[in-house]
């Protein structure tokens, strides 16, 4: 797996490195004789690139969302430029200044409800992974514009992986910055193969952001953990990203209408059915199963009773 410096268009560099099973991408735009980032990868990520002399100085970051894998070197990189400016979206704002609580709300988020969750072990890495807590300097909204090196940026509010979501979009060459927003099968291993499951959650809201995105007139879609995408390729991605949120659906309600089951029961169930990656990912579809649970939930058509869901 390559650890390798793109430029997919002129002025946005591509930093690409393995991440277990998968890779890793963070973006540098070009901003007059520096840098606004696109996401800030892992702790050590950014600014081992800069110590290797790939990446100038950054004056800004924007962090299209709350995970580790996004946010994680933003500590250390304000304590190398200190006139870095940070921005995300209001509604992951207090995820991703901290990340105590981005641990328990959204990596634990099934413990309370389900007893369902990583091991301790796997939950302390991601939020060690999460580097130092630091403040945002401000937030981005749906419609604002983002002048960019010779770019004006629309930023788009695409909830669905999380709640606060964004995405860049520059209109004039067709660029759309998309990060985690749409995630087809889950993030791929270089062969293509999901390595992991899908990890959206907000039902309702990921199935408008994926019509949403299909209506952007794209030429190139730049992501945090695919190939780069021509706008054929993203037309069958966000085809895969519909058809797996309805393929779940149907899985849970037809095995709520067998017997009535626990979450761990259905984790098993949808991972048994759908798993292309190693068992020690399938704990990751609890995203995707707490989400599918509560939309079937709202729209009436599952029951809960004493923890267990049936179809009604
Ligand atoms: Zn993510």
């Amino acid at each position: 797996m390559d650890t390798i410096r793109l430029e997919p268009a002129p002025g946005i560099f591509c930093f690409r490195q393995p991440m277990g099973a998968r890779y890793l991408q963070f973006y540098a735009l070009a901003d007059g004789d520096g840098f606004t980032l696109w996401d800030t990868a892992l702790p050590g990520v950014v600014t081992g690139w800069q110590d290797a002399g790939q990446l100038g100085r950054v004056d800004r970051a924007v962090i299209s969302h709350a995970d580790a894998d996004h946010l994680g070197d933003t500590a250390a990189l304000r304590a190398r430029h200190p006139q870095l400016k940070v921005f995300c979206h209001a509604a992951d704002r207090h995820w991703i200044e901290f990340h105590g609580v981005l641990a328990q709300a959204r990596y634990d988020h099934a413990r309370a409800d389900h007893s369902f969750g990583y091991d301790a072990t796997t939950l302390q890495g991601l939020w060690d992974a999460c580097g130092p807590d630091f403040t945002v300097d401000g937030t981005l909204a749906d419609g604002d514009i983002l002048p960019i090196g010779s770019r004006r940026w629309t930023v788009l509010h695409v909830p669905g992986h999380s709640p606060g979501h964004l995405a860049l979009w520059s209109e004039a060459d067709g660029i759309l910055l998309a990060s985690d927003a749409v995630l087809g099968f889950g993030p791929p291993t270089p062969a293509g193969i999901p390595s992991m499951p899908s990890t959206h959650q907000f039902i309702a809201d990921y199935l408008a952001t994926i019509a949403r995105l299909a209506d952007l007139p794209v030429q190139q879609v730049l992501t945090a953990h695919w190939p780069f995408m021509t706008a054929q390729e993203f037309t069958g991605f966000l085809a895969l990203s519909r058809q797996r949120v309805m393929l779940d659906l149907e899985t849970i309600l037809a095995a709520c209408g067998r017997q009535p089951q626990s979450f761990a029961a259905l984790i098993g169930v949808l991972n048994d059915r759908f798993r292309t990656w190693p068992e020690g990912e399938d704990a990751n579809y609890m995203y995707a199963l707490s989400g599918s649970l509560e939309y079937l939930l709202a729209q009436g058509a599952l029951a809960k009773d004493a923890g267990l869901y049936t179809a009604r």
